[in-house]
């Protein structure tokens, strides 16, 4: 995607300057957060922090917070509050930080975005051109969601992501980047999904619910080729920017 191709409703281009800042990407599991927040980091240069990656990483190592995540996240649960601000807090400590960061699955409950808005609330204050958040919100319906995540396929080497309906491998079960074979999420069965479903509806909707009410948010239709999607977050982010 070109970012200058992006307009607003008025016909002003979007995505000309770097967009930097925190960027909170919202939504329910398999919506594409994860795919979105790739586009964004090859247009605006800042990094991705996924929790969900953050912490199969940990359950891959053998951590301790590895150790206790791998059986709540095979559950579809959330892992505790601390744990993840504690997860969230070192990895903001690191430089490719400074201009911004695009946060894909995290705040997911009203603990966390209160953890995240103080944390962000006291940098203000200690830093006069501190960027505030911006929040945008994938939606796609259930039934769509369901097919997504149960034909998920990613690749364990260069964390490509597949999908058997939508964006088939040209070779079944074969990377096309690198070769590597493809693998699935243990969570993304549908009844694993439909307990993220559960904790998704009664901890995470109401996260939602809170950017909403404090501005600075948007909503983008996320049943659209993944190209149109990034446009509409990118229109949206530049919008909230101004
Ligand atoms: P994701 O890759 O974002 O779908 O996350 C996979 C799983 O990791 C979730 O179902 C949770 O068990 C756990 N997880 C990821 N992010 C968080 C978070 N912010 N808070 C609590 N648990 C999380």
């Amino acid at each position: 995607m070109s970012n200058t191709e992006v307009k607003d409703g008025m016909g002003r281009e979007a995505g000309k300057k770097t967009c930097p800042g925190p960027i909170l990407l919202l939504g329910a599991p398999g919506v594409g957060k994860g795919t979105q927040a790739k586009e964004l980091v090859k247009l605006w240069g800042i990094p991705q922090i996924s929790t969900g990656d953050l912490l199969r990483g940990n359950v891959a190592q053998g951590t301790e917070l590895g150790r206790v995540a791998k059986e709540i996240m095979g559950r579809g649960e959330l892992v505790p509050d601390t744990l993840v601000n504690e997860m969230v807090a070192v990895r903001l400590q690191q430089p490719d930080t400074a201009k911004g960061y695009i946060l894909d699955g995290f705040p997911r409950t009203l603990v966390q975005a209160g953890w995240f808005d103080d944390r962000l609330a006291a940098q203000g204050q200690k830093q006069a051109n501190a960027m505030p958040v911006v929040a945008v919100s994938i939606k796609v319906d259930y039934t769509q969601l369901l097919r997504r995540i149960t034909g998920r396929r990613n690749c364990p080497v260069c964390q490509s992501i597949y999908n058997v309906h939508s964006k088939p491998a040209q070779r079944d079960g074969i990377c096309d980047l690198d070769g590597a074979g493809l693998g699935q999420r243990a969570d993304d069965s549908e009844k694993v999904f439909e307990e993220r479903m559960r904790a998704y509806e009664a901890l995470t909707a109401p996260v939602v619910e809170h950017y909403r009410a404090l501005g600075r948010f948007a909503v983008v239709d996320g049943d659209q080729p993944v190209d149109v999607v990034a446009a509409g977050i990118v229109t949206a982010v530049e919008l909230l920017r101004k």
